[in-house]
């Protein structure tokens, strides 16, 4: 999902790009709706890893519109084999060696950027504002590093994900699903324990510990996540006076809203900082077996990222292996954060 939030300033400016087309996507199963909602994007299809017969649909679904600009992130044989079934006037990838088969735009692909910068510079020439923009960029390294506080340079404004969201759709969002009226909080932290990646995971022990010292300092803590998560949350919860668990019990869409009534969201490097991102709420993200330089820092204004500099043996896998290699998990084990630390998002 983390990689699907980070495409909203291409969303943004697809459409801009576009003002009089209808902006489809093709997604994981899930994900659509949200971003539907949203108002993100006008029409979703959704395909199941792994399950031939809904890519199948999904072709076939598609032969029903007349499409102009079709544009694939993924690099993939298998996304250009689908994308060679489906007719449209461009098609638009970044350049490997062997697509030239099946792109008649090829964008090339500049992995120093962070991810919605990449994702950026497949429509970047269609769109003068938006060259305009690119012209005005600090140059790359500058958006991956620290300071002593640990705060990155925002994202620029007309490609931070929150600014791509309309505020007074996710109003009225939040008015349909009573989100106000379930989880009004007056000072509420959201702590996402969970990732999908065993070894990106905070140790549990210092969730619970950050946890009660937020408690101790009158914050409402909520503990958040997917269902597969949920045992992770209520072991959280339990040891954290007052915590609400609520990881399983709200959908995407419910979680992206009710992010807006908190004043901050901690959690590891996964979709919970790119979640945060798009509601433009200040994130803190611990970052272990990845780093920065993979381009996936959580895109927006308000950020600290939180890693242990001194080990060598950082990065060791682009998610993270599903257990430390080195059997230490010295990444997270050493990693270490205060109430002290978070202050400026907590005043
Ligand atoms: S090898 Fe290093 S970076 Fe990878 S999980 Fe272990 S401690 Fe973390």
């Amino acid at each position: 999902m983390g990689d699907l939030l980070l495409s909203t300033p291409l969303f943004h400016w697809t459409k801009k790009t576009y003002p009089n087309q209808k902006l489809g996507l093709i997604c994981r199963k899930g994900l659509g709706q949200p971003l539907l909602e949203l108002g993100l994007i006008d029409f979703y299809w959704e395909i199941e890893k792994g399950n031939q017969k809904t890519y199948q649909n999904v072709i076939q679904e598609l032969k029903k519109f007349e499409i102009n600009q079709l544009i694939s992130p993924h690099t993939s044989l298998r996304t250009a084999l689908m994308v060679a079934q489906i007719k449209a006037h461009h098609k638009i990838s970044f350049k490997k060696i062997w697509n030239f088969i099946f792109f008649q735009n090829r964008v090339s692909f500049e992995k120093q950027w962070p991810e919605s910068i990449r994702l950026l510079k497949l429509i970047e020439n269609r769109n003068p504002e938006l060259q305009q923009n690119f012209n005005n960029l600090r140059p790359s390294e500058e958006y991956i590093l620290k300071n002593e506080t640990h705060d990155l340079l925002p994202a620029p404004s007309w490609a931070d994900p929150g600014f791509c969201i309309d505020q007074n759709r996710v109003e009225s969002k939040k008015q349909q699903y009573q989100i106000n009226e379930k989880y009004r909080f007056n000072n509420a932290v959201a702590l996402f324990p969970g990732s999908v990646w065993a070894t990106k995971m905070w140790k549990k022990e210092k969730f619970i510990e950050l946890g009660q010292s937020l408690h101790a300092k009158g914050f409402q803590v909520v503990i958040m996540g997917g269902p597969e998560e949920k045992t992770l949350g209520e072991e959280v919860a339990r040891q954290i006076p007052g915590a609400l668990q609520l990881c399983g019990k709200t959908n995407v869409l419910e979680s992206l809203l009710l992010l807006t009534n908190v004043k901050l969201v901690i959690g590891n490097d996964s979709s919970s900082s790119h979640m945060a991102a798009l509601m433009n709420r200040p994130v803190v993200s611990f970052f272990g077996p990845t780093v920065l330089h993979f381009g996936y820092r959580p895109w927006t204004g308000k950020v600290k990222v939180f890693e242990v500099n001194s080990l060598n043996c950082r990065p060791c896998g682009s998610h993270g292996p599903k257990v430390c290699p080195l059997g230490h998990h010295k990444c997270m084990q050493d990693l270490n954060i205060t109430l002290q630390d978070l202050q400026p998002f907590l005043n």
